[in-house]
């Protein structure tokens, strides 16, 4: 690593002159992870010497360090473990599983053990959430967790043994369709790909349809060209695997599965838009896989699919992986961009788009991981197979992750246009109250909406069904999606920052003595007022799962 180096670089974008960040700047997150995850925390001192070495005043440090869940100013214990509070575990008794670790641990949740050994936290969400309730012990995700596995998970890290009973393992898809969970000859699409040429890849990529998995359903065609027609030196793709939606946790079946399919999907990617670069920009709750992730793209290093005259072609491509470190907000392309570069993970203002300017400054493509393995079927299969798998405006299959109240919560891939009644039938459930459809951010159905479609002409969605059986309090649920959203926003713009406790003291109120026709009308006027000033996603989408709820079920 250089040492003092500069913060930012002078760039000339369209005429005008910006600074962007220098790529030295982009190693301060995993610098600061590393000391993290060898101290524990990350101290003043840590702080000077990082500043010292990157060139930078030790607030910026500190601000990095303040804005990441995962990175701590006082020391945890050697063991940290974090139970997850998404719907999905509180339904399945995360506060008993909670409860447990304190009796056992003798702290409270934040707290650390006196002689240093253990320290315990609530998370929002792990990404467990068909294996609820589950936790993180150190890096290692533990699902269907009993508040009498607790003393013996404690016990086996006491004899510094990794838990390994009830522990995650893949291979647990439920249903297999057409597209994304269909096996292809590893390379095939890629091969084809190098011998059609890149205006080819880029008209069969636009033509089939297919618009990103993550939610916003952007046509990827569309960011493919227009990346590919912008001028620059660099190009970068980076695939997008920071699901931190609470009901999310298709795409680490897909790293765990099919990380193969989602690394050619990226190297197509790469050869349309003419990049040379990609980054996997996974959560931080999916370090357990990194080196089996490292490992495949070694793999695929020997067998000619990343390095240089990738399959006897001259085209250049490599895939490095960077972890986050445990902020939602950075599931939001820009936020994952300046995570990228070592700031803290605020959204930009858009104008200028990623596809112009993106990591450090350069035109980048950010894909989904679902989107990444769907062109991999597209090249192989062509756009117009792909096309009519699905309805007029949304093509091919969707990865759906089911959790809550049924009795075979997993990962299914549906065709869009199926019905939430159909997967309510296919995953087992019985005495459905209600829907979360697109986790926190997306809406609550109730009963009469069952009939409704998962597409993007009726409801779409990034992939989070949570199903909700008539014992459950609606009005819980709003309270835990409300309260993970004022703990996610990164308060940088006004009606997000202020609007989500305002939002918390409407729930209150409409727990403690219902609301008033005028209460009813300021919190709809506030939503409003978020749902159009709100910088990004969060706060935009932060009302939607209570207004829902509050029509809905009240
Ligand atoms: Fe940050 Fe919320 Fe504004 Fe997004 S909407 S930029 S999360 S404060």
């Amino acid at each position: 690593m250089a040492k003092h180096c500069s913060v930012s670089k002078k760039i000339i974008k369209d005429g005008k002159e910006m600074m962007v960040c220098d790529e030295t700047r982009a190693e301060l997150l995993p610098a600061l992870q590393k000391i993290q995850n060898k101290k524990g925390y990350i101290s003043n001192d840590d702080m000077q010497d990082l500043a010292d070495e990157f060139g930078i005043h030790p607030v910026e440090v500190y601000s990095v360090v303040t804005f990441y869940a995962f990175l701590k100013t006082k020391k945890q214990g050697t063991t940290h473990i974090r139970v997850s509070i998404c719907p999905s575990c509180e339904c399945a008794g995360s506060a008993k599983v909670m409860e447990a670790f304190e009796k056992e641990l003798g702290v409270r949740d934040g707290e650390t053990t006196k002689d240093g050994a253990f320290s315990l936290e609530s998370a929002s969400c792990i990404g467990m959430c068909d294996h609820a309730p589950a936790v993180m012990v150190g890096s290692r995700l533990v699902g269907k967790v009993t508040p009498e596995r607790v003393s013996s998970l404690v016990e086996e890290c006491q004899k510094g043994k990794t838990p390994l009973s009830g522990e995650y393992k893949p291979g647990e898809i439920k249903r297999q369709g057409e597209v994304l969970l269909n096996v292809t000859e590893p390379y095939a699409a890629l091969k084809k790909a190098l011998s059609s040429g890149r205006v080819a890849v880029l008209e069969e990529v636009r033509e089939s349809g297919v618009k990103g998995r993550g939610g916003a359903g952007f046509p990827t065609g569309v960011k493919w060209n227009l990346a590919a027609v912008a001028q620059a030196e660099s190009k970068y793709v980076v695939c997008n695997a920071d699901e931190g939606e609470p009901g999310t946790f298709k795409d680490r079946v897909l790293l765990s599965e099919y990380a193969k399919t989602v690394f050619e999907g990226m190297a197509i990617a790469a050869f349309a838009i003419g990049a040379t670069k990609g980054i996997l920009y996974m959560r931080g709750e999916y370090e357990s896989f990194l080196s089996e992730l490292e490992s495949i793209l070694d793999e695929m290093r020997k067998e000619g699919a990343l390095g240089t005259d990738i399959f006897g072609k001259s085209f250049e491509f490599d895939i490095s992986i960077r972890l986050g470190s445990g902020a939602y907000v950075c599931g939001e392309e820009t936020a994952l961009i300046e995570s990228l570069e070592g700031n803290r993970g605020e959204p930009r203002n858009r104008p200028p788009f990623p596809v112009n300017t993106g990591y450090m400054g350069d035109p980048t493509v950010v894909n989904n991981v679902e989107t990444c393995v769907a062109v991999v079927h597209i090249i192989t299969k062509g756009a117009e197979w792909f096309k009519k798998l699905g309805t007029e405006k949304s093509a091919g299959t969707k990865l759906i992750s089911v959790s809550g109240d049924c009795e075979k919560p997993g990962v299914y891939e549906i065709r869009f246009g199926t019905g939430i009644d159909e997967i309510l039938q296919m995953t087992g459930a019985k005495n459905t109250k209600a829907v979360q459809i697109g986790g926190a951010s997306g809406i609550c159905v109730g009963e009469k909406d069952f009939k409704r479609k998962i597409s993007f002409e009726d409801i779409p969605t990034g992939g989070a069904v949570i199903i909700f059986d008539k014992s459950r309090n609606m009005m819980d649920m709003a309270g835990n999606f409300l309260k993970f959203f004022e703990e996610e926003s990164c308060g940088q713009c006004t009606p997000c920052r202020e609007g989500i406790p305002v939002l918390l003291e409407f729930w209150k109120k409409a727990n403690k003595e219902g609301l008033s026709e005028k209460d009813r009308a300021n919190l709809y006027s506030l939503a409003e007022t978020m749902q159009l000033a709100s910088k990004c996603g969060l706060g935009q989408s932060s009302p939607n799962a209570f207004l829902s709820i509050i029509e809905n079920f009240s």
